[in-house]
């Protein structure tokens, strides 16, 4: 059976250098607040080419953290709006709902499945304070025209950056291009923790220290508090870890990249759509390479059947699920459509050549 992600394969690609930094962690003493954490920010901040980086505990909260940072701030209040594409993993939406901000959501593009910015300002009203944008599936999405728009309307741009670090648009990377970005580095993400991790990058000092503050307490002098914060911090184990496996990023999404120009080139079959190759192959580091079909479980079935294991991202759209009830009589036909048709094919840095062969001949014989 062809993985769709062989984790284990990936974290042992590393393993002297993964096993002596945590054997270092391990005797040092220190697990939280310590010098891992500072360094890996350090490196982060500057593989980013932000000003500042924060280590927390997951993507979610990553992205949580930015939006209470600037309520404490006074940039947005508790009944304010924030753009949102509707085709996205329910994280994204959770952050807003969850500091009472209410997410407006935004049909997506065909062409790349990322939120279609000429859908965007007829959702803008007084209350609107933000744009989450998506790099779904690894694929930038950014414009001259969504700056403009939040530029004419004064609006945050925060990137849910979690399925696309190493990305870049017109050589800035994913994570500067916006006031504020939150990563997810989760096991199976571009760059993957050894459980959970997240952080945040931007170039804003105000809100890195907020952010900084919220996420241990609320405060930033040992037992002073200036706000009602909570725990979301990276552990030093991680932040090790992850300080190993981000010189190996760019290699690791290199090898992401030739892959998917192989599945493109060489897949050929009438019943597959695939993804479009950016002309600029920065714009996309493939963290999920999707196919549509029409009878997807049908071809779900025939690729098991095949030895190669493919995933769902995702089944079933947020406005469709019981956690939004509100939401369940709305209608997104494009997004519908991409949940009810997508089928992600294996991809990772330690596929061989061998492996990739193996599932182009299986869709081409399907
Ligand atoms: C993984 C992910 C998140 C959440 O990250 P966690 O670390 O799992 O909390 C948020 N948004 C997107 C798009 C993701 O893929």
């Amino acid at each position: 059976m062809i993985k769709f992600l062989d984790l284990q394969k990936i974290n042992l690609s590393h393993q002297a250098e993964i096993e002596e930094r945590l054997l270092n962690t391990f005797r040092s003493g220190w697990y939280l607040l310590g010098n891992e954490v500072k360094t890996f920010e350090e490196h982060l901040a500057s593989y980013i080419g932000a000003k500042h980086a924060i280590g927390v505990a997951n993507g979610l909260d990553a992205l949580r953290l930015i939006l209470r940072a600037y309520i404490e701030m006074g940039v947005m209040q508790k009944g304010d709006e924030i753009i949102v594409p509707a085709n996205t993993y329910i994280a994204s939406i959770l952050a807003i709902s969850d500091n009472g901000l209410v997410p407006v959501l935004v049909e997506p593009s065909l062409y790349d499945y990322n939120i279609d910015v000429t859908n965007i300002e007829e959702k803008i009203t007084s209350k609107t304070k933000g744009i989450l944008i998506v790099h779904l599936y690894g694929r930038v999405v950014f414009s001259e025209r969504l700056k403009e728009i939040a530029e004419k309307h004064q609006l945050k741009i925060i990137e849910d950056n979690a399925q696309a670090i190493g990305a870049a648009w017109k050589g800035i990377k994913t994570g500067n291009l916006g006031d504020a970005a939150g990563f997810s580095f989760y096991p199976g993400k571009n760059l993957g923790a050894l459980g959970d991790a997240g952080g945040v990058t931007t170039n804003d000092e105000t809100l890195a220290k907020n952010i900084r503050a919220l996420a241990n307490y609320g405060s930033n002098q040992k037992y002073v508090n200036i706000y009602q914060g909570l725990n979301s911090r990276l552990d030093e184990i991680q932040a090790a870890v992850l300080d190993v496996k981000l010189n190996y990023i760019d290699a690791e999404n290199n090898r992401r990249k030739e892959i998917a120009a192989r599945y493109i080139a060489e897949i050929k079959n009438p019943n597959v759509i695939l993804p479009e190759n950016p002309c600029d192959t920065a714009e996309h580091v493939w963290h999920i390479f999707i196919i549509r079909t029409e009878n997807r479980e049908k071809l779900q079935n025939y690729l098991t059947e095949n030895g190669v294991q493919t995933l769902i991202h995702y089944p079933i759209p947020p406005h469709k699920q019981e956690a939004y009830k509100e939401w369940n009589d709305l209608s997104f036909p494009i997004t519908e459509k991409i949940h009810d048709e997508v089928l992600s094919l294996p991809i990772s840095p330690v596929m061989s050549e061998d492996e990739v062969s193996a599932v182009i001949s299986a869709l081409n014989n399907y």
